[in-house]
């Protein structure tokens, strides 16, 4: 196939429902696009609400065995499904770098990434400890027992196709939940190809579903599980709008809701940082996936101080990066997704130059290339009023604004509805504690641009949602506390 993978198998072209590869209803079919050509190379169905309804009627006649399992039994199948990843990381990094476009070397690295996920929340398992709680008054016995909340929606985005997936599949199947799950429409194969993975793993019949719409039949797939009262929680990582969306309608069941959506990271540079580490940092959070991650730095506020000089450094670095598609191994900042991502970029540049900021590198499309890329840009004399700083760019472009003072730039990183993560570089320890505690996010990186990893709860505040993925919390947020109380002894 055009996509030279070792094992053809994994590349799945249906959906999987109660342990079966299927068309969908009407069949009809979405085309997956390849972003650094704008080429449709696959196709995946285009489902309907019937697929959806027959995806949750599965999860919910599986929940019962699955959640019978033992922690340790359970853990047992995410194991093996840890090991598949691992053994087939090659072809599950060249499905990731065809759909979304991120360099090799990077989804390389999502793929461990990925099932670190898997192998961590495989180890959890058996760890789901509840409370003894000491009775107030004689004669009684008291504790908290935590119980899987039944069957899970899971809806994810195209940017990290095989991590969004197993960073919610993985803990509510550790928990003994069952799921139904729609990718994104531009990032459907690296999905269903770690589903075969799973199906390889003995996962049994129904206890994981996965359903493909078009973005046009997202709604309508979606829909009925919001509706069905069987499902008990969704879990969402996407924009903010449909994420508020997916809220409110969950309210019509009263679904548990983790929501992962959207941030306006601030960066900032004090006058006493490490500069080479701070540009470091920057280069390391700014260009991951080419810009497109919720925790990229989006606004960068440096210190009038070490301004120039830290541009300067800066801008050697973003110049030297090497843009170009997937398949070319030096390639460093792929292709954007599709052109409404590029057009969104532009559309910032332009807004900016418009309103007074100034470019240092880059600022430009690369047709050359392709439909869908965009220079790595640098610009200066950003200020609040701009699209770039009040929303999320999502592409390559680091948009410089000077300060003077701690109590002001940290007035201006919180001055966002947003409150996912947030960076800052200083080397005074009184001072780290300090505005470590200040920032509004859910993460803070201390002189540290790469936060994410399995171990720790990666989640927002504000309007950047609610929830945590990854650590203990990570699997709590798939269970329900039930409390058990004896009398008459
Ligand atoms: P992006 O702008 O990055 O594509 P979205 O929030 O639009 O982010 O998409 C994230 C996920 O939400 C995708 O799987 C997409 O298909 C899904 N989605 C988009 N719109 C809806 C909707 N109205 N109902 C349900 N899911 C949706």
């Amino acid at each position: 196939s055009a996509l030279s993978l070792v094992r053809s198998e994994l590349l799945r072209q249906h959906n999987f429902i109660d342990q079966q590869w299927r068309a969908g209803a009407d069949e009809r079919w979405l085309a997956v696009q390849d972003p650094a050509t704008g080429m449709p190379f696959a196709r995946v169905p285009d489902s309907t609400a019937a697929d959806a309804a027959a995806a949750v009627e599965a999860a919910h006649a599986a929940f019962p065995a699955w959640r019978a399992f033992t922690g340790r039994e359970r853990a047992q199948f995410l194991k093996r499904w840890h090991a598949l990843i691992l053994d087939n990381r090659e072809d599950l990094a060249r499905l990731i770098s065809r759909e979304q476009g991120k360099p090799l070397a990077e989804a390389r690295g999502e793929v461990v990434y990925s099932a670190s996920y898997v192998e961590w929340f495989a180890e959890e398992a058996p760890r789901l400890y509840g409370d003894v709680i000491p009775a107030p008054a004689p004669g009684r016995r008291m504790m908290m027992v935590r119980e899987p909340v039944g069957v899970v929606a899971a809806i994810t985005p195209w940017n990290f196709p095989a991590a969004m997936i197993t960073r919610k599949i993985a803990p509510a199947l550790a928990a003994g939940c069952t799921v139904v799950a729609k990718p994104a429409e531009d990032t459907p194969l690296t999905s269903l190809a770690l589903v075969r993975l799973a199906q390889e793993a003995g996962f049994p019949a129904g206890v994981l579903n996965m359903v493909t719409a078009a973005r046009e039949r997202a709604a309508e797939v979606v829909d009925v599980w919001l509706a069905d009262g069987r499902v008990r929680k969704l879990t969402f990582t996407g924009s903010t709008p449909v994420g508020k969306h997916l809220a409110r309608e969950s309210a019509a069941t009263l679904k548990r809701v983790s929501m992962e959506l959207g941030g306006n990271a601030p960066f900032i540079v004090f006058e006493d940082a490490d500069l080479d580490a701070a540009v470091a940092g920057l280069m390391a959070a700014k260009f991951r996936n080419g810009g497109q991650t919720c925790v990229c730095p989006n606004r960068v506020f440096v210190h009038r101080a070490v301004h120039e000089d830290f541009v300067a450094r800066l801008a050697e670095k973003v110049a030297a990066l090497k843009v170009g598609p997937a398949s070319r191994a030096d390639s460093e900042i792929g292709p954007m997704i599709n052109a409404r991502a590029v057009d969104k970029i532009a559309r910032h540049v332009e807004d900016a130059l418009a309103h007074g900021a100034r470019v240092v590198v880059g600022g430009e499309r690369l047709p050359a290339l392709g439909p869908n890329y965009y220079a790595p840009t640098l610009l200066t004399g950003v200020t609040a009023a701009m699209c770039c700083s009040r929303e999320e760019t999502f592409g390559p472009l680091v948009p410089i604004s000077r300060f003077d003072d701690e109590a002001e730039v940290l007035a201006a990183a919180n001055d966002t509805p947003f409150g996912l993560a947030a960076y800052f570089y200083s080397r005074d320890m009184a001072r780290a504690w300090r505005v470590a505690g200040l920032l509004e996010t859910g993460l803070v990186g201390i002189n540290e641009g790469a936060l994410a990893a399995e171990v720790a709860p990666f989640g927002g505040i504000k309007e950047s949602g609610y929830g945590r993925e990854g650590s203990r919390q990570g699997l709590e947020d798939y269970t329900q506390m039930k409390y058990l109380c004896q009398g008459s002894l």
